[in-house]
């Protein structure tokens, strides 16, 4: 019954009348829902979560929204599957194509859930430079034109990638909505003419001039293009190296013997890289020459070829003149030669296992070729069964067997069960069967322990990774030491199974006051901030002539202002300068714990 109150009102998907909106042209999941919002007049924001999402801050995320196929079931599949939406109207196809297929399969399978709570950090924007609260962005000419044509204005996703500041239909230098990503609105849902309102809602992303910049233009279309890539592609980290190498070689960058011409090279890069300083957001690919040098390692290192696609957009901007001619370089490359030193290892390990027990190919061919049972090949060549079968699975061949403890729906969902990566003792339990029993179907079915390994393996690092980061919340104070002996088994797997991850999250944490650098680090961070707070309490209040100078600023304004205030404010106690310039202008500070409540 409530149900039907609700439709009558709210305007609820239906499966008798079907969802009453269809996508604009490139329009944003978020966008959408946000046009939802206003025609289902629902009042508050969190309703509008809850009916299309099924909680009352699902898909909230403008960029990479969570609960996706709850979204398909509350619309009937009527705007897409899953896969879909994340393709055509999140911002993730921008973030993938430089991850593996793993991690791309747990980003959108986090998507399709609950579980984007960790996404950013998986996706390493949280320990990159650039911004990771990715700011609503639109074109003033775009908007009036959907007003003409008789709809609300709309988010276009192609304005929203990182690095794209250019619309380019109407060649104008798109505008920042100051909604959402500065924490206002933060579970809202908005529609660009909201953020079009007077006041400090709106920002440029850049001045006019760099209209004529033939440089930030280039990247402006390649941030867009890399954001249209399919769900499929990935980038080989080795593969790309390589392209990158060869046009290094073309552009006269690297020596005869493959070293990097260090100084031309970083010259060039730095040279580049200085136009960055004209677009917000972009100000972290500005390098020097000494820097260039250390991004320019990106290109010698496959492991540290992982980075924010930003970085290897610079990279890929400064030696291609277009998107199409890196894609067009990238798939007519040779292999890459450590791709074929992995393809030759593994071809030798085959041919060793083959030549590492006599009987072994007999035996497969009397299972493969003449249908020996496992038991009957293993009694013809003189091993044992247990041997045969393992063998058989190593080659591939699944052993005919007879139904006996487990039939065959059981089986099939305990093999199903393994690949999801459940414990031995997990499936024992819950199959009824020996754990003696898991060990033989992990060890005789085909592909099964590879399966079960990366996917037990998979959980168990999700897991430590989330009791080291809420390890890491409940003590903000502790040392790295103080922390490895808390959480002493987490930090030993972690270190043991994934320590590059370890590694970057203590180097991304902010040291404490102690060491010189630490010291130096929120010194420089005080002054910048408190410049940056001063200039903008200027701004808000008009100038010295102004009417308006002088006048008490609420902090929320100054932070809509200087985004990167808020994460600072619980610790104005380390930032002497920056909390004396907001009391100038706020008066009182309220302290850290009150601060919470606002968003
Ligand atoms: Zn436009």
């Amino acid at each position: 019954m409530e149900r039907q109150h609700t439709n009558k009102h709210l305007m609820l998907p239906d499966a008798a009348f079907g969802f009453p909106l269809r996508w604009l042209q490139n329009e944003t999941l978020y966008s959408l829902c946000s046009r939802y919002h206003r025609l289902s007049l629902a009042l508050r924001h969190h309703q509008t979560s809850q009916i299309l999402f099924g909680h009352r801050s699902g898909g909230h995320a403008h960029d990479l929204p969570s609960h996706l196929d709850n979204f398909v079931e509350a619309t009937c599949g009527a705007l897409g599957t899953a896969l879909e939406v994340i393709e055509h109207h999140t911002m993730a196809p921008y973030f993938l194509p430089f991850r593996s297929p793993s991690s791309a399969a747990d980003a959108m399978r986090a998507m399709r859930g609950p579980g984007i709570k960790s996404l950013k950090f998986q996706l390493g924007l949280l320990t990159s430079r650039f911004r990771a609260n990715h700011p609503l962005k639109f074109c003033t000419e775009c908007a009036i034109r959907d007003v003409e044509v008789g709809h609300p204005p709309y988010w276009r996703l192609v304005h929203q990638f990182p690095g794209v500041w250019l619309c380019r239909v109407h060649e104008r230098v798109l505008d920042v909505s100051m909604l959402k990503s500065t924490g206002v609105g933060r579970f809202g849902w908005f529609l660009p003419d909201e953020a079009m309102l007077e006041g400090p809602y709106t920002n440029r992303i850049a001045d006019e001039s760099v209209l004529e910049h033939p440089d930030l233009r280039r990247f402006s279309l390649m941030c867009e293009a890399l954001g249209t890539t399919p769900l499929e592609v990935h980038f080989s980290p080795v593969h790309l190296v390589s392209t990158l190498r060869l046009r290094l070689a073309e552009r006269g960058f690297l020596t005869s013997s493959g070293g990097l011409h260090a100084q031309s090279a970083c010259a060039s890069f730095a040279e580049f890289s200085q136009s960055f300083s004209k677009v917000v957001g972009l100000e972290a690919l500005v390098v020097d020459e000494k820097s260039a040098y250390s991004q320019l390692q990106l290109i010698r290192s496959i492991q540290r070829a992982r980075t924010h696609p930003l970085r290897h957009l610079s990279l890929i901007c400064w030696l291609y003149t277009d998107w199409a001619e890196f894609l067009t370089s990238y798939r007519s490359s040779p292999p890459a030669q450590a791709k074929s030193a992995q393809a030759t290892t593994a071809r030798e390990s085959t041919i060793s296992e083959t030549v590492a027990h006599p009987q072994r190919s007999l035996c497969i061919a009397l299972m493969a070729g003449s249908g020996y049972s496992a038991s009957r090949a293993a009694a013809q060549v003189g091993v044992a069964t247990g041997t045969a079968m393992a063998w058989a699975a190593q080659a591939g061949i699944a052993p005919a067997r007879r139904p006996k403890k487990l039939d065959v729906v059981l089986r099939s969902s305990l093999h199903d069960a393994l690949r999801q990566g459940i414990s031995k003792a997990e499936a024992a339990s819950r199959f009824s069967v020996s754990v003696q029993t898991i060990t033989t179907t992990l060890r005789t079915e085909p592909g099964l322990h590879l399966a079960w390994t990366q996917a037990w393996r998979a959980r168990e690092q999700c897991k430590r990774r989330e009791d080291w980061i809420q390890g890491m919340e409940a003590h903000p104070t502790a040392s790295r030491k103080e922390l490895r002996h808390l959480h002493k088994a987490d930090f030993a797997w972690l270190y043991r199974n994934d320590r590059d991850w370890l590694t970057k999250l203590m180097d991304a944490r902010p040291r404490l006051p102690g060491s010189n650098n630490a010291s130096l680090s929120w010194e420089r961070r005080d002054r910048d901030l408190c410049d940056r707070v001063r200039a903008a309490c200027t701004a808000l209040q008009g100038g010295a002539r102004s009417a308006r100078a002088g006048r008490k600023l609420a902090l929320w304004e100054i932070y809509q202002q200087v985004p990167e205030l808020k994460p600072q404010l619980r610790h104005l106690d380390r930032l002497p300068n920056t909390k004396a310039a907001l009391a100038d202008s706020v008066g009182t500070i309220p302290s850290a714990k009150d601060q919470l409540p606002l968003f």
